[in-house]
């Protein structure tokens, strides 16, 4: 494979007139695709259509009846099937609606108004900042920068964020209050993070008493090639003193229907309480027909394993052509490297400095939309212009096939231009 980096001037001017060709066929064909989300494809929710006519009864194992309000903090049925998928006690968590981002979000605004043992609220502090692994997940900053929240991104290694950093400004500075986390699969990069990043950040030192760990574990059962584990963030923050520091997040968005799953919350037991007392006040208790639904459907953990393996097979081809293309256009180019990622959602790509954004505009003008460049950083600024997430769930195999291929032209086009510069 020719290295775009090492080509002369000219090498480079008779590449840049044949990608401009190949361009132009592609803007010629009128495509019209979405890779901007990570949004399942529709044949990959017919997988889940048994669910919308699973409710054999209304009435709960305890014998309460769901269609009637009440049970602040979900089903038992529902907290014994995440307990048991989890590994989180029934009695460490909430089962709330269909959202774990606006689980999130609720947890960050009591943070804000009420403050949490005792501390003062967040919104009498002058300065409140929030540590961001990126590239992340643009919803998270999007909470922090609706409130105000100063971000500090973090970089992200193979094991997860850079642990050094992290703990050097913690220690220091107590404002920093929390971080948010992604720790397997991660958005957008599919990183997991190792045994030992998990322990430093339940154990390290903080100058905020009331520093926080938003672990969204919203990947945490979707393997896609190897089953990779995670350590249990909630024993070694228990073995380190720290139990009061995690709020883990889950739901079923991207197991049965987004937007119309089951998410949870769970932390340690003074935690839930403060959340519940709050909580009582928000709600009388959130859709326990659903919660029904879902216990139903799956019947139990293995139920929901046996699940994502289905899932698995669905995305994988996806996952695939994905990194085929990559390897094939442009393995050895210096033009683009990438992550080949166990599970998730996403693939994360990152260009030659300074040609992200004109890599995304290049698709968008041919017909593909992708998640736009430096929506993967706070403030949407990727300092060097180069991360760009591809999200290959939503178009059907044919679709990702014809959109990778254009992609890598644009990679390319942008690169060789950037190169003549
Ligand atoms: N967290 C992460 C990391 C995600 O990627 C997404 C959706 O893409 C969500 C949360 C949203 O989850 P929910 O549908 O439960 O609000």
């Amino acid at each position: 494979m020719l290295d775009f980096t090492k080509c002369s001037v000219e090498q480079l001017m008779e590449e840049k007139q044949l990608l401009e060709k190949k361009y132009a066929d592609y803007v010629g064909q009128k495509l019209k695709l979405d890779m901007s989300r990570g949004k399942p494809a529709s044949t990959q929710l017919d997988l889940n259509n048994d669910i919308l006519s699973t409710l054999e009864t209304y009435i709960t194992e305890d014998g309460t009846d769901a269609r009637n309000y009440g049970v602040l903090d979900g089903l038992s049925e529902a907290k014994k099937l995440f307990s048991e998928l989890l590994n989180i006690a029934p009695a460490n968590m909430i089962i709330g609606g269909n959202s774990s981002l606006n689980l999130m979000y609720d947890a960050m605004t009591r943070l804000f108004l009420f403050g949490t043992e005792g501390e003062r609220p967040w919104c009498q502090l002058d300065q409140v900042k929030f540590l961001c692994p990126s590239p992340g997940y643009d919803r998270h900053f999007a909470i922090c920068e609706d409130l105000g929240i100063e971000m500090i991104t973090v970089p992200m290694h193979e094991d997860g964020p850079d642990m050094d950093y992290i703990e050097s400004l913690v220690k220091e500075d107590a404002s920093i209050k929390g971080i948010w986390c992604v720790p397997l699969y991660s958005n957008p990069q599919g990183i997991c993070y190792s045994d030992e990043v998990v322990e430093r950040l339940a154990s390290m030192k903080t100058a905020a008493k009331d520093f926080r760990i938003f672990w969204d574990n919203a990947y945490g059962v979707h393997h896609i090639y190897d089953e990779v584990k995670l350590k249990d963030i909630f024993e070694a923050a228990r073995a380190a003193g720290n139990e009061n520091r995690v709020y883990y997040f889950f739901s079923t968005s991207k197991i049965t229907f987004p937007g119309a799953g089951v998410a949870l919350i769970a932390s340690s037991l003074s935690n839930i309480a403060e959340i519940k007392k709050h909580m009582s006040i928000q709600t009388i208790g959130h859709d326990k027909l659903n919660q029904l639904r879902t216990v139903n459907y799956f019947k139990n953990a293995e139920g929901i394993r046996t699940h994502m393996k289905k899932l698995g097979n669905e995305l994988r081809p996806k996952f695939e052509i994905v990194l085929n293309t990559l390897e094939k256009e442009l393995a050895g180019t210096g033009l683009l490297s990438w992550t080949k990622p166990q599970g998730g959602y996403f693939v994360a790509v990152d260009t030659l400095p300074g040609c992200a954004k004109e890599t995304v505009r290049l698709a968008k003008e041919a017909g593909v939309v992708l998640t736009g460049a430096g929506a993967t950083f706070p403030y949407q600024n990727d300092p060097q212009d180069r991360n760009i997430r591809i999200a290959p769930t939503y178009p059907t195999v044919e679709e990702l096939q014809k959109a990778m291929e254009l992609f890598c032209v644009c990679v390319k086009l942008a690169g060789v231009n950037r190169l003549l510069i």
